[in-house]
């Protein structure tokens, strides 16, 4: 175990962690040089060609006589939980800064997270090799903000290779060797969990105490389920079967356990012992053996409803979404039903981007074709019997007479910018409904901006995406959430001939309800193919119309070959066409394709 180094490289988004985990596969000769490809570790076909991490993919190498073990992690906000997770499963940290951008919001979250888990951090500039490089900048205020000397700090370029070493040998020295008793009975931690056609539901586990080995009969303390270990292994970086994991290990283990649900992240996994007081019957305070601290449950913030085009993709986007969760586990979803677009799925997200990066996978490694709602926030109802109710969806908003109170999520954004583009950023969050903080200044050149601000605000307006537009990606964000503030929300529903569709109604602020309503209003007009009548399209609340457009009849200008004259046989001729159109009508609604569904949701 002394020989054992556990670390975990942490930074913003694109600061080359997977380029120097590229680096250290071949300094160690963990990959052939034949077999080597950049980004190794990004072995999602999705991870290759956006060119970021989604999961993160442990590794194990051999440096001089010690055992590294190796957690490559993302860096986009969304996946923070990613991260926290990683961090549980090991006692050091890379904190990797990009010489040419110098600290980013997302530098200052994880390094956050590393500092509550006590990790040993070990600060690097990378591309140092870029004539942009600002390496002495960059050093300043990394030294600055972890009150360190700057000798402290590696300088490389992970792209070519310089003072890679450097880097394993602090790795060696400055981090501590795990600890852990291999006589005590097991424990290990579950950081994540995956599934595998041959292997079955595999847990990845970073091992405590104990030991564990094929054939051994298993229980996870959360979810009390029992398993037997089909095998043990390490990641090489594919899986490569082992004899046994002992105490400071990482590997992972086949559970032999069948539901996918039952293998949870953060759940402690130990050894059913052969006494004559077994663990069961199942209460977790009898268990003699304690689960580790978990982790932080992950919350769903963003919320996008999936429809399959064919109605008969159902399953298939079921047992997708079921697949996908494993991996995943901040993946919720549950089955939706609207009129208009059949059978579906209200999914839950992190963010934006894992939505985004969830709805890809879905097309790509299920072949699903499928309609998105537009992205929605979580809102809270307090009604008049003083019942707090979660709101997900608007079709579940109450009646306004049933509601005493409604609630929304805020948040604390922190927005990290240049000087040079503080102008431009301070713009755009004066766009949102915000509140400024705190500003504080990280050396001369770079703020940070602390504000608060509705989840709803940055979800909906796409902050993050403008952010990147106007400073050139330059400026970075993160946020968390704070609390549930007051909010005056209202319903915003849509009537298309009269007749309310609600898969068209929202949630939106009161004040921006008419505004809203308008816009709704004018894509639909755009979207809707015309009808042989005119069609009134209006946006109401609780039954008053705040806004109205017409679709105009595509029917035949049956007076206009009529110049001047006759007046009754106008009048008839309009009639008869009148007669035709209320017929056609009274029939019931227009239909409306799914593909205009999806224009306006898309808004
Ligand atoms: P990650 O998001 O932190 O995993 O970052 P990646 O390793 O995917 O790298 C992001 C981009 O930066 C890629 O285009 C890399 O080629 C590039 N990159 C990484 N390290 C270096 C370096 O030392 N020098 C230069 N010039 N580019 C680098
Ligand atoms: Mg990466």
């Amino acid at each position: 175990m002394e020989n054992i180094r556990n670390f975990a490289v942490i930074s913003h988004i694109d600061a080359g962690k997977s380029t120097l985990a590229d680096r250290f596969l071949e300094l160690t000769e963990t990959v052939q040089k034949r077999k080597m490809q950049p980004q190794y570790l990004d072995m999602m076909p999705l991870e290759r060609e956006r060119g970021i991490t989604i999961k993160m993919q442990p590794v194990r190498m051999k440096y001089k006589d010690y055992t590294l073990n190796l957690i490559d992690t993302p860096g986009h906000v969304d996946f923070t939980y990613e991260v926290s997770r990683s961090l549980e499963a090991v006692e050091g940290a890379l904190l990797l800064v990009d010489a040419t951008k110098g600290i980013q919001a997302q530098t200052l979250g994880n390094l956050e997270l590393a500092r509550q888990q006590e990790l040993a951090i070990i600060p690097v500039v990378n591309k140092i090799d870029l004539p942009q490089a600002r390496v002495a900048e960059a050093e300043k205020e990394i030294a600055d903000l972890l009150e360190i000397d700057s000798s402290e700090i590696i300088k490389i370029s992970a792209k070519e290779g310089t003072n890679i070493e450097e880097v394993l040998e602090a790795v060696t020295k400055r981090i501590p060797p795990p600890r852990g008793n291999k006589e005590k009975p097991l424990r290990a931690l579950i950081f994540d969990s995956k599934y595998d056609p041959y292997k079955g539901v595999l847990a990845f586990v970073r091992v405590f105490e104990g030991e564990v080995k094929k054939d051994q009969q298993i229980y996870l303390i959360q979810t009390e389920a029992r398993g037997e270990v089909k095998e043990t292994g390490i990641f090489n970086p594919e899986l490569r079967p082992v004899e046994s994991l002992s105490p400071g290990e990482i590997g992972y283990l086949a559970t032999g356990i069948k539901e996918s649900g039952k293998v949870r992240v953060g759940d402690t996994i130990t050894k059913i012992q052969n006494s004559k007081n077994p663990l069961f019957p199942h209460s977790k305070t009898q268990n003699s053996v304690l689960a580790l601290p978990g982790y932080k449950e992950p919350q769903p913030k963003v919320f996008i409803s999936l429809f399959p085009v064919k109605s008969e993709d159902y399953e298939l986007l079921k047992s997708s979404l079921e697949r996908l969760k494993l991996n995943d586990p901040a993946l919720v979803f549950q089955p939706e039903l609207k009129e208009a677009l059949g059978r579906g799925f209200r999914c839950g997200f992190l963010g934006l981007l894992h939505a985004e990066i969830v709805t890809e996978r879905l097309k790509r490694e299920f072949n699903l074709d499928l309609v998105l709602s537009a992205p929605s926030v979580v809102y809270k109802i307090i009604n008049q019997r003083d019942q707090e109710e979660l709101i997900y969806t608007s079709a579940d908003w109450p009646q306004p007479s049933e509601i005493k109170e409604s609630k929304e999520l805020w948040i604390k954004l922190k927005v990290l910018t240049p000087t040079s583009y503080l102008g431009r950023v301070l713009e755009l969050l004066e766009g949102l409904e915000s509140r400024q903080l705190e500003t504080r200044y990280l050396g001369s050149e770079k703020v940070e901006l602390i504000y608060e601000s509705p989840l709803r605000e940055i979800v909906t307006k796409n902050f993050y995406d403008k952010l990147k537009g106007i400073s050139q990606g330059f400026a970075s964000m993160d946020y968390q959430i704070s609390e549930w503030r007051q909010a005056r929300l209202v319903k915003l529903d849509i009537l298309v001939l009269g007749r309310k569709e609600e898969a068209l109604s929202r949630i939106v602020p009161e004040k921006e309800a008419q505004r809203e309503g308008r816009k709704i209003l004018e894509r639909l007009k755009e979207a809707l193919p015309s009808q042989l009548f005119s069609v009134p399209l209006q946006a109401a609340l609780g039954g008053k119309i705040i806004a109205r457009e017409t679709l105009r009849a595509r029917g035949k200008d049956v007076i206009a070959p009529l110049y001047g004259g006759d007046y009754s046989r106008k009048r008839k001729l309009l009639e008869k066409q009148k007669k035709g159109k209320k017929e056609l009508k009274e029939k019931g609604r227009i239909k409306i394709p799914s593909k205009v569904f999806l224009e306006v949701f898309k808004s």
